[in-house]
């Protein structure tokens, strides 16, 4: 038929482009060579010029579109003064022609809530572990995310000249997810990826728990995912306050779109309605298969210790 898209269609397919804007500031930002590091809460927890523009690309872009939605960003920044060479208007063509789920047809405007991570693995960004970076537009509906783009900037980057820069996976629950090849992780060993710059010895007691063939330390929810749905781990274990739902709720619906499972290390489910808390305080635990396997063998003293 020729009815216009569903409202959810034409926000995942503004989400993509928005983020290869995204991407081209975060690496602009880094070849002009001034990232302008703020700490926020210490030093483990960093701020550039690349997080504060790319934010204010993103929220606003999308609020011009889409007035309604409620967007919600990890940096706390003034909103008005956005200069217009940070607007993006335009869309992905390929997305806006597949059909929507039927069950989020009837979606309307005020009942979104778009979570946005400017740049995720900031640390790592710092320090020049390039391809840990992503930029994450989680889109939650009904307390749920079911919808989600994230941007590699850097994917490639290690490949040489003639490689092509970076990449846009998206997903939507109920269709799947999409810009990257689906791969199962080793069969019969137990990989696990966690923080990289956020460690504790609660972390590791976990992980230690868990008896892994092997431990990947790599910075960013968004790579931590990635790393699943490429099958270079089986689980992403973070024992540990310090995950906040612009983290997860992008990668939370790319990944169960494709079968996997999300929570917090406790087995709760995350709530991504605007009234949440910010802080997934009971850490992740997140897998492509074999969810239950991780979940078991999880102790019950690391789970005492983190409230959700
Ligand atoms: P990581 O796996 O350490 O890269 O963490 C994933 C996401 O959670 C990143 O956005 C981190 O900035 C954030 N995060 C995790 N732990 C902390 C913490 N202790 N302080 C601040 N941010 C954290
Ligand atoms: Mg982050
Ligand atoms: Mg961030």
């Amino acid at each position: 038929s020729m009815a216009s898209p569903a409202l959810l269609m034409r926000v995942v397919a503004s989400a993509y482009s928005v983020a290869e804007k995204a991407a081209t500031i975060v690496r602009n930002v880094m070849s002009a060579g001034d990232l302008g590091i703020v700490e926020k809460a210490g030093p483990n927890d960093l701020q550039t010029k690349a997080d504060r523009l790319v934010q204010k690309s993103i929220c606003a872009s999308l609020a011009r579109k889409f007035p309604k939605v409620t967007i919600i960003g990890e940096e706390e920044l003034p909103t008005d003064d956005v200069t217009e060479d940070l607007i993006e208007d335009g869309h992905c063509e390929e997305i806006l022609k597949k059909p929507c789920p039927a069950q989020y047809t009837g979606i309307k405007e005020e009942e979104l809530v778009i979570w946005v991570d400017p740049l995720d693995g900031t640390k790592e960004y710092t320090e020049g572990l390039l391809d840990h970076v992503t930029v994450l537009i989680g889109i939650a509906y009904g307390g749920k995310a079911i919808a989600g783009v994230i941007n590699q900037p850097y994917y490639n980057y290690e490949a040489g000249a003639n490689a092509v820069l970076g990449r846009t996976i998206w997903g939507v629950l109920g269709m799947g997810a999409f810009g990257f090849q689906l791969t199962e992780a080793p069969a019969g060993k137990h990989i696990v990826v966690t923080t990289r710059s956020h460690s504790s010895a609660l972390v590791n007691e976990c992980i230690t728990a868990l008896n892994p063939d092997a431990v990947i330390r790599v910075g960013g929810a968004g790579n931590k995912i990635i790393q699943l749905i490429e099958g270079k781990a089986s689980a992403y274990v973070f024992a540990s306050p310090g995950c906040k739902k612009w983290d997860t709720c992008a990668p939370e619906a790319i990944l169960h779109a494709v079968g996997g499972k999300i929570t917090d290390i406790r087995g709760n489910p995350f709530q991504y309605n605007k009234e949440v808390k910010h802080m997934n305080s009971a850490g992740v635990l997140a897998t492509l298969r074999n969810y239950d396997y991780y979940a078991s063998r999880i102790p019950n003293t690391v789970k005492e210790s983190l409230v959700p």
